[in-house]
């Protein structure tokens, strides 16, 4: 006759939490930050990772729209580091929507560490973006095929990995959005992917499988996000980041798209369901008078900006992920 302890030993699954992790919370703040990209990830030990830093707060012809999406982001890094530095600034690709609010944020907060894709290194806001690293204090580092290292050490119970292809493709400098670099961010059971703006030809050449959240490539286009990828990566969470419906610079990029947030709601599933207006691109995005916005249904996995504001999504290493009320 079995013992129960026997019993009970023979029947018991292997344990889903390794026995290193802590169960600390790391959280990740998806900030408002309209037609643009800006999210702190917290690790358990209390380093900042900041992906992206929102746009240009000056942006041509975005007016008042760009400067409130810089006032929320910067307003709101304030109040979540407290006083603390940011270990490192990863920005994901060269377009000002991804480093234009960089020099409103490092003043006043010390940046540790700083890497960008090395692209063109040219550009006047390419050049803000680093002179203001660089003045907070940073290291400056580039990430890019075959040099793939992070200049953070982290905790056991976290990797960071770049995620980037073998080679650039050629149409980067045209298309910046072609070099955005990931960054997958693994705690015990939890996986976060970072995609900037990568889109068809940069997920087609990640290697990256079945993580739990996702960042929506391109803030919910119909250019990124495809079957093929989704298919792979199986994202159990996302947020898309986006400004809301003729607002600013997303009079003329019109996200999220429908299809798109279509597409992700159906992979992340999760109960409830809560409607966004969404784009339908059958007829193109035009600056005027465009009245192709649609209510579409999403479930309780799938956060995104427009409608929710900023996110904060707390996980303790386990796979799973819920929003900070
Ligand atoms: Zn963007």
């Amino acid at each position: 006759v079995e013992t129960p302890e026997e019993a009970a030993t023979a029947e018991e699954p292997a344990p889903r939490v390794k026995a290193s992790c802590s169960g600390e919370p790391l959280t990740v703040t998806f900030y408002d930050a309209g037609q643009a990209l800006a999210s702190l990830v917290t690790l358990p030990d209390g380093q900042r990772i900041l992906i992206d830093a929102g746009e240009d707060p000056a942006r041509a012809g975005c007016g008042a729209a760009c400067r409130s999406w810089h006032e929320r982001v910067v307003n709101g890094l304030e109040h979540d580091l407290d006083g603390d530095d940011i270990d490192l600034v990863w920005i994901t690709h060269q377009h000002s929507d991804h480093h234009g609010g960089l020099p409103g944020i490092a003043r006043g907060v010390k940046i540790v560490h700083y890497v960008d894709n090395g692209q063109s290194l040219d550009k006047p806001g390419v050049q803000r973006a680093r002179k203001a690293a660089k003045a907070a204090g940073a290291t400056l580092s580039e990430v890019k095929p075959g040099k793939t290292a992070i200049p953070l050490s982290t905790s056991d119970d976290v990797q960071l990995a770049a995620v980037v292809p073998d080679t650039w493709s050629t149409s980067c400098e045209e298309h910046p959005n072609d070099c955005s670099i990931g960054l997958l961010v693994t705690y015990c059971n939890s996986t976060i992917l970072f995609t900037g703006d990568g889109e068809l030809k940069a997920e087609n050449a990640w290697s990256v499988e079945d993580i739990d959240l996702l960042q929506v490539g391109h803030h919910g286009s119909d250019t990124s996000s495809s079957i093929k990828f989704i298919t792979k990566i199986k994202p159990d969470y996302a947020v898309i980041s986006c400004g809301r419906r003729g607002e600013g610079t997303n009079r003329t990029y019109c996200h999220p798209r429908k299809s798109t947030v279509e597409r992700i709601a159906q992979a992340t599933g999760g109960t409830g369901s809560v409607a966004v207006v969404a784009f339908d691109a059958e007829r193109g995005c035009r600056q005027q008078e465009n009245d192709n916005w649609d209510e579409t249904v999403t479930g309780d996995r799938l956060w995104i900006t427009a409608r929710d504001g900023t996110v904060t999504l707390t996980t303790t290493g386990n796979g799973d992920f819920s929003r900070n009320e």
